[in-house]
């Protein structure tokens, strides 16, 4: 499957946040056999949100992830700007209202938060696009949701990393595993050896197995270790194919009277 990912704050964009989420995300997609094609940051902004969306769209991924912009507060307008990105009305959901006053009221008796019961703030997080599936937040309030415009899913996740992450394991992971593909990656470090020298051949090798993804990383140290590595995505006995290339890389390295570090 083909994934984007929408990060959305303002506080990333200032380098006030590290955005981990999408590469936490991607990660997983990747594991999965499935191709992350973008990742894209954008302000809070109703407009940009839902312009950034439609041009999404327009490619037709098959799931769409946003993360961020789901709270309570005037300045979280994920789900403004996706609404009007699909051309939907935002309406109160039953569902995500119970499951956000359940939430406060929780937090409440615990003594986390002071207020007590549903507020203006509070509800504008239960107004979701029409179409929406609310999908439960054990770790926050705002519940993430779930939504399908054409064949391209859309998951509107929180920004807060462990709410994110609850909701893609429970939600996301599993659609990724029941439609995964295949990847691969293997790779080495070596030293004495630059980059430039091994590119030739890198090349070669690249054009030899096509369906491999050859990459030279530099790593900054003493040493000047360069990392390589090889991926293939649902290549059939790309296991196989990607451990042959390697081993071709290997004897190459040797003879240029470079040292390798096999990787764990
Ligand atoms: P919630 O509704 O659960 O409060 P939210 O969707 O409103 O979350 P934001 O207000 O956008 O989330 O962000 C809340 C906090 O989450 C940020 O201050 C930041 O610490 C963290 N955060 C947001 N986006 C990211 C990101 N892409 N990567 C890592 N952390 C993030």
């Amino acid at each position: 499957m083909e994934v984007e990912i929408l990060v959305i704050g303002n506080e990333i964009l200032i380098g006030k946040t590290k955005d981990t989420n999408s590469n936490w995300m991607a990660k997983r997609i990747a594991k999965y056999g499935h191709r992350l094609k973008r990742i894209i940051a954008i302000e809070d902004d109703i407009k940009v949100i839902s312009t950034t969306l439609q041009t999404i769209l327009e490619r037709k991924p098959d799931i769409v992830i946003t993360t961020g912009g789901l709270g309570p507060t005037f300045d979280d307008m994920t789900l403004a700007g996706v609404a009007k990105g699909l051309n939907r009305e935002l309406e109160i959901n039953q569902h995500a209202y119970k499951s956000i006053e359940k939430a406060y009221e929780n937090a409440y008796k615990r003594g986390i938060l002071k207020l007590e019961g549903m507020t203006k703030e509070r509800e504008k997080m239960s107004y979701l696009p029409r179409g929406s599936i609310p999908l439960p937040n054990i770790r926050g309030t705002a519940p993430g949701v779930k939504l399908t415009e054409g064949d391209t899913t859309i998951f509107i996740l929180p920004g807060v990393p462990s709410e994110m992450k609850v909701i893609f394991q429970n939600v996301v992971k599993p659609i990724l595993k029941e439609k995964r593909g295949k990847f691969v990656e293997k790779g080495l470090f070596f030293i004495g050896i630059g980059e430039s020298q091994i590119a030739p051949y890198v090349t070669r090798i690249e054009n030899k197995y096509p369906l491999l993804w050859i990459k030279t990383h530099p790593r900054i140290g003493l040493s000047l270790e360069v990392e390589l590595s090889i991926t293939a995505f649902n290549v059939e006995n790309g296991e196989e194919i990607a451990e042959q290339a390697l081993d071709e890389i290997r004897e190459i390295i040797l003879g240029l009277n470079g040292k390798i570090r096999e990787r764990k």
